[in-house]
């Protein structure tokens, strides 16, 4: 039995190995990140379609996020030295909060400044590359009964509507009967569906997407009728500009770029004596609790769990690997894991 969390997982590891960026190989690379979106909205599962050298170019950043103020900063400097006023357009908020996004991005090393007298000058480092493609935003049900299946469809019609992604999924788990389950529920025909098994790690597309309309205006669904005969409301929805919606999906870039989907260890609690990584096909590691006897959930692994104890310290000062704190040796395995998957400068 796979629990939701650790299926997501799988479906990470499977979309890192065998996802297909549309257009050229040569040209897009992809990486993957997981639980992210916006405040209405978050996906279990992202790919990031990436222009190959622009990926490359976005590494002189940092492999810290950029925030929407530090965006707007190194965005918008220019090649030659000027005052920030006259060369950034008007953020819309005060200008005070500028000139503190670009004493960070001074402190980051991602932005030249000098002073003029009291006034502050900036001259960009790098020019801030176009490196996200396509968004592609995967919702993981690895057991989707009629009613996950009705919340599903319900959320699944919200990204349709609003097209932040360019393509919205479902996965499931595989069943192998001749006509997968999934495809019997009413979700909405715009949503593909893969079939995976977690284990062998062998996904079959059961049902193509359809391209969504991420560059032009989406429509947010604010609130719907239930949908029985007592209630005759009509559905309230707002539209969202092109531009916000390209605001934020690089926002959500920026973060699954920080992030990764192997940050999973920093909810968890790697320090714990039953805490463990198990080795998967696929060569990836997945948390596994000794105590449980299964692969353990993040809301699971945390202080408040009834199990939980504290690693031996002897595990941290004697033997493998010596260096680090609690928790530290899976923590350092990990980051080694999700560096290789993101260009570094
Ligand atoms: S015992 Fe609890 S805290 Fe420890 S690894 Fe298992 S789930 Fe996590």
């Amino acid at each position: 039995m796979t629990s939701e969390f650790e299926f997501e997982l799988r479906t990470c590891r499977w979309a890192e190995r065998e996802w297909e960026p549309a257009g050229s190989d040569a040209e897009r690379t992809v990486f993957v990140a997981r639980q992210l979106g916006t405040k209405r909205r978050r996906w279990d599962t992202l790919v990031l379609e990436c222009d190959r050298d622009g990926l490359r170019e976005r590494a002189n950043f940092g492999p810290d996020r950029l925030d929407g103020n530090l965006l707007h900063v190194v965005r918008n400097a220019p090649a030659e030295w000027g005052y920030y006023r006259d060369v950034l357009p008007h953020p819309g908020y005060p200008w005070r909060y500028v000139r503190e996004s670009i004493h960070r991005a001074d402190d980051r090393g991602i932005l030249e400044t000098r002073r003029d007298g009291n006034r502050i000058q900036i001259r960009r480092k790098w020019t801030y590359p176009d490196w996200l493609e396509r968004i592609v935003a995967i919702e993981n049900k690895p057991d989707l009964d009629a009613s996950a299946a009705r919340a599903l469809g319900g959320q699944l019609e919200y990204d349709v509507a609003m097209a932040l992604a360019d393509e919205v999924w479902v996965a499931t788990r595989k069943t192998g009967d001749r006509v997968e389950p999934v495809l019997l529920e009413d979700l909405p025909i715009e949503a593909g569906v893969i079939a995976l098994d977690p284990e062998s790690l062998s996904g079959e597309i059961e049902w193509y997407p359809r391209t969504l309309p991420a560059n032009e205006p989406g429509t947010r669904i604010l609130e719907r009728p239930a949908g029985n005969d007592r209630d005759a409301s009509a559905a309230r929805f707002e539209y969202v500009d092109p531009q916000t919606k390209a605001d934020v999906r690089l926002e959500i870039a920026e973060r699954a770029y920080e992030r990764g989907w192997r940050s999973f260890l920093e909810t968890m609690r790697p320090d714990c004596r039953h805490f463990q990584l198990q080795s998967r096909e696929g060569n990836q590691l997945t948390p596994h609790c000794d105590a449980k006897g299964r692969c353990q959930t993040a809301a699971e692994c945390s202080s408040s769990c009834p199990d939980v104890e504290p690693e031996p310290p002897v595990w941290r000062t004697n033997g493998w690997p010596i260096e680090g704190g609690p928790g530290k040796r899976y923590r350092q395995l990990l980051e080694d894991r999700r560096r290789r998957h993101r260009p570094e400068q």
